[in-house]
């Protein structure tokens, strides 16, 4: 009985380790099992990446005339269903010149998914973004930056590389000069910064977006693409 007893502890508690790793995994912005994952880019360049999750939404025409003010190309990573329902806007996007990214068509979680929805999810949207007009190749962005075995696997035979963020000053800050403050505390040669611009519907978000513009240019930083943000990679 005490044998069977300390059996069972053992294994709960080796499933519980189990449980932990895979959620640390799921969730890691820099460690995935297969393949490339982007979370910043080790360089002593200034240079950043500004990224835009989600959409296209209505909100493109705003978001486009901000980056251009600044002369700023940046990385949208747009939602497959999203760019059926907005083609427009999202060739607008496509056509200023800025880089886009496939962040799934359905954007659900793309974890305990089967390896043909994964497929699905991901083709879907690449046609959609090579239906716009945008004819470089596509970098990928999980929803929620979620993704274990299958996604990664996935990504990883097809070469394709997975880019995640390692600042996210929405997670943490609602009010625009506070996002502002994270970003300049935290921003580091090779930074990549997520931001949510296309579902807000005060211009608070835009507001963040501009302070950030402002301050990291301030600093002596360059905002660049992924695309060539990459190719700064072990530039040193
Ligand atoms: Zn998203």
């Amino acid at each position: 009985m005490k044998r069977k007893l300390a059996y069972s502890g053992m294994v709960i508690v080796l499933i519980f380790a189990l449980a932990f790793t895979a959620y640390k995994l799921m969730n890691a912005r820099n460690y995935q099992l297969f393949g490339n994952i982007t979370a910043h880019v080790e360089t002593n360049d200034k240079v950043v990446a500004l990224t835009f999750d989600d959409g296209p939404t209505k909100n493109t025409d705003a978001i486009l005339s901000l980056l251009d003010d600044y002369q700023v190309k940046a990385t949208f990573f747009l939602i497959g269903k999203d760019i059926e329902e907005q083609p427009g806007e999202a060739k607008k996007i496509a056509e200023a010149g800025h880089q886009i990214g496939n962040h799934t068509y359905s954007h659900k979680r793309m974890v305990l998914k089967s390896t043909a929805f994964i497929k699905n999810e991901i083709e879907k949207t690449d046609a959609l973004i090579a239906n716009i007009g945008y004819t470089k190749s596509v970098v990928v962005r999980p929803p929620y930056g979620k993704k274990l075995i299958g996604f990664p696997y996935y990504l990883n035979k097809h070469q394709r590389e997975t880019i995640t963020w390692n600042l996210e000053p929405d997670t943490y800050f609602t009010e625009a000069d506070e996002k502002v403050k994270y970003v300049q505390e935290n921003i580091q040669p090779g930074s990549i910064i997520l931001m949510h611009p296309m579902y807000d519907s005060t211009d608070n978000e835009l507001q963040a977006i501009e302070g950030i513009l402002q301050a990291v240019t301030k600093e002596g930083y360059t905002f660049v693409t992924i695309d060539e943000l990459l190719t700064f990679k072990n530039n040193q």
